[in-house]
């Protein structure tokens, strides 16, 4: 003691002392009270060297932290920043190597306890890491506790690996598995739980997808059992909405095959201190025993699951295969193939029309290497062809499949009332022994009975919404029955129907593809496109289908209509010609009908004389010509015009004409008598009313000549051929 009297100096008194408590899991927190209780004893040792209490912190936030690294220890931190300030005369703790369970982080320490003047003390003695005999001797313990972490580690390694390798080491089994009482895995003795499990896997094996098991959950209003691992209610069974991860994690554990597998995850600690977790692959298992105990699944089908998964991760790996079906219209979408390069094609969509059109696309190389798309087939012709291929195909199998789609159907259905009846029946059990309890108390013990009677409420309230949710999802359930049966009986008559409704989803219609189909090879071709369709089992054929035509193509107007629309314009007007178009039963190349503005683009798109062009083409007049011919006021020669004492030809859909050249000026007494004979006053500007029923109007044709609003001029409707009734209006020709 005299060794440490001179250790204890006034100056280090003056100080304050740290007194590190550390325990380095919850457990031993928990259960080894002893060597907390040994560590606060120190508190005594440092009172005893000298420190007043109030000047002594303990430093104990480090609980339950396990001491392989310094990192995530803020105590031991905490510690070291003390001391490298100096404000610590004296750092104690027991086994003073535990203040640090790394080699370098106790070297460091003892460093600076070395240059701050800084005391260390433990169980066995007091410590001046000034002093060389001292320090070498922190140092020693410092590397004594490394190897001792080191073997102790390496001691329960070995154990547990030795266990491991004999697949008897238990591990903690998922829900839907337990151990008997010889500690045998088998399956849970709870049917429900067991029947939920089997829900699990087999509505992925429908849906093909963990986002679709979690929706067919959660549609058909089903939850999905869990189990208190540790806590006061550790084994208790409860029930909670499924999620998305949860599935996954059921998808990805060997157990549910029968497994038994141990180090399916590689740990390690980066540079940050922090530990991580990452799968690895199967063959890299540091034990996997297949058939160990009895399992809801079989190995291939588990590796078919996880195949599934993997596929569906279409992030995942270079070629995206086959993902679940999704709701866009291209019906073969993860099922094609690329004919030229043997890629898988992906879909572009466009808008024509308002519908969206698929088309297939191989643009693998292209996006790697920035080089023009592989090729690019429009999937509407293919998925018609396709569609057809399948009606036909399937005309023999088509009730086997419905019966299957059915059975399949009702089953599921089964399998989920089965699984709320059972939820229903655990409640009653929870309420019975509720109420048994309840009845068994002695009614004095009045506490007791109070709680009990509580306990029963509860479990009666669970029982009421347990069949509450199994009333509503019965009903539920029935309604949807009645309509499924007939949609089936409908899809048992008559597939074709059905696939063709449009009511039925595109989702539904590309899984009863993928069905039937394996993949689609599509190559482009310069004259057609091939498309090789592959059965399972190995069949297959191929549809030569024709490409597509151009968007140009499309709206190009067949060359007899062009040739009859130029022949048309010698004798007719634009809106005259739309008429004997409409008549004759042609519409434009848009499927509309015809009008006078759709024929004169079309003609000057051909570059068309147009009727008038052709008319001055022959020689005719214009009013003005005519009438300086003459000799005559354009008004007399449109009275004549309409008198019939000189000829001409409607030339354009907005009532101008063009006169016949070489017509003499009509006499003044042939005008008189046509007048009187077709009893026309010029002076009052209005036709005589007994014209109208000596002379049937002409029909009016039902076109509007083009830019031109006022078509109720009775020359623009009338047949040039014959004179006109008298105009309301005189307009002025060209
Ligand atoms: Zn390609």
């Amino acid at each position: 003691m005299s060794d440490d009297a001179t250790k204890v100096t006034p100056a280090r008194l003056r100080r304050d002392a740290y007194l590190y408590i550390r325990q380095s899991t919850l457990y031993q927190v928990i259960h080894n009270t002893e060597s907390t209780a040994r560590q606060y004893d120190l508190k005594g040792r440092a009172v005893a060297l000298g420190w007043p209490e109030d000047k002594i912190h303990v430093i104990d936030i480090d609980q339950g932290r396990s001491g392989a690294s310094a990192a995530d220890r803020a105590g031991f931190q905490q510690l070291v920043a003390e001391v490298s300030l100096g404000r610590a005369g004296i750092v104690l703790g027991l086994e003073c190597s535990r203040l640090a369970r790394d080699s370098a982080d106790w070297q460091q320490l003892v460093k600076i306890c070395a240059h701050a003047d800084t005391l260390i003390c433990d169980e066995d003695g007091l410590y001046d890491p000034a002093i060389f005999n001292d320090r070498v001797l922190l140092g020693m313990k410092g590397q004594l506790s490394e190897f001792e972490l080191h073997f102790l580690r390496a001691r329960m390694r070995g154990g547990i690996l030795a266990k491991a390798r004999r697949g008897e080491l238990a591990l903690a089994l998922p829900v839907g598995l337990v151990r008997d009482g010889q500690g045998q895995v088998t399956l849970d003795p709870d049917a429900g739980v067991r029947d939920a499990v089997r829900l699990l896997f087999s509505t992925f094996t429908a849906t093909g997808s963990a986002f679709g098991v979690v929706r067919a959950f959660r549609e058909q209003q089903l939850t999905f059992p869990a189990r208190h691992h540790r806590g006061p209610r550790s084994g208790e069974l409860f029930f909670q909405p499924l999620t998305h991860d949860r599935v996954l994690t059921i998808l990805h554990n060997p157990a549910y095959a029968g497994a038994y597998a141990y180090g399916r995850a590689a740990h390690a600690t980066g540079l940050d201190g922090h530990h991580h977790t990452t799968a690895r692959p199967i063959p890299e298992w540091t034990v996997l025993i297949k058939d160990h105990h009895p399992g809801y699944l079989t190995w291939a089908q588990y590796e078919a699951n996880l195949a599934v998964l993997a596929a569906n991760a279409a992030a995942r790996g270079d070629d995206r295969a086959a993902g679940p079906p999704r709701e866009g219209t291209a019906l073969l979408q993860g099922l094609v193939v690329c004919g030229r390069c043997g890629r898988r094609m992906t879909i572009r969509y466009h808008i024509r029309h308002g519908t969206q059109i698929p088309s297939y696309v191989c643009q693998n190389d292209g996006i790697r290497t920035a080089q023009p798309i592989c090729q690019h087939l429009a999937g509407d012709i293919i998925d018609a062809a396709v569609s057809d291929l399948i009606l036909a195909a399937l005309t023999p199998a088509a009730i086997e499949v419905t019966l299957a789609v059915s059975d399949e159907l009702t089953a599921q259905a089964e399998r989920a009332d089965q699984l709320r009846q059972a939820q229903v029946q655990r409640a009653e059990q929870a309420a019975d022994a509720a109420r048994r309890r309840y009845l068994a108390v002695d009614a004095a013990n009045r506490l007791v009975a109070d709680a009990l009677e509580a306990d029963w409420n509860t479990a009666l309230r669970a029982l009421a919404a347990a069949r509450e949710d199994y009333r509503k999802a019965t009903a539920a359930a029935t309604a949807l029955n009645a309509q499924q049966r007939d949609k089936i009986r409908a899809l048992a008559a008559d597939l074709p129907a059905l696939w063709n409704d449009p009511a039925t989803p595109v989702r539904e219609r590309k899984r009863l593809i993928r069905l039937l189909i394996t993949d689609v090879t599509l190559t482009r071709n310069h004259d057609c496109m091939t498309a090789a369709v592959r059965f399972p089992g190995g069949r297959h054929h191929v549809l030569r289908l024709p490409l597509p035509q151009t968007a140009w193509q499309l709206r190009k107007t067949p060359s007899q209509i062009t040739g009859l629309i130029g022949q048309l314009l010698h004798s007719h007007t634009y809106a005259q010609i739309a008429g004997e178009l409409n008549a004759a039963g042609h519409t434009s190349s848009d499927g509309h009908p015809w009008d006078g503005d759709r024929v004169a683009k079309l003609a000057s798109y051909h570059h068309m004389p147009s009727h008038d062009q052709r008319l001055q083409d022959r020689g005719l007049l214009t009013l003005s010509q005519i009438a300086a011919d003459l000799d005559a006021h354009p008004s007399s020669i449109k009275r004549w015009h309409r008198l019939g004492l000189i000829t001409g030809e409607q030339a354009d859909d907005r009532g101008i004409f063009r006169y016949h050249p070489g017509q003499a000026r009509p006499a003044r007494a042939d005008t008189e008598n046509a007048r009187k004979r077709l009893g026309d006053d010029h002076r009052s500007g209005r036709r005589n009313p007994h014209r109208k029923s000596g002379r049937p109007r002409t029909p009016r044709q039902n076109v509007r000549p083009p830019g031109n609003t006022e078509t109720t001029s009775p020359e623009a409707t009338g047949t040039p051929s014959q004179p006109p009734y008298f105009p309301a209006t005189t307009r002025g020709a060209v």
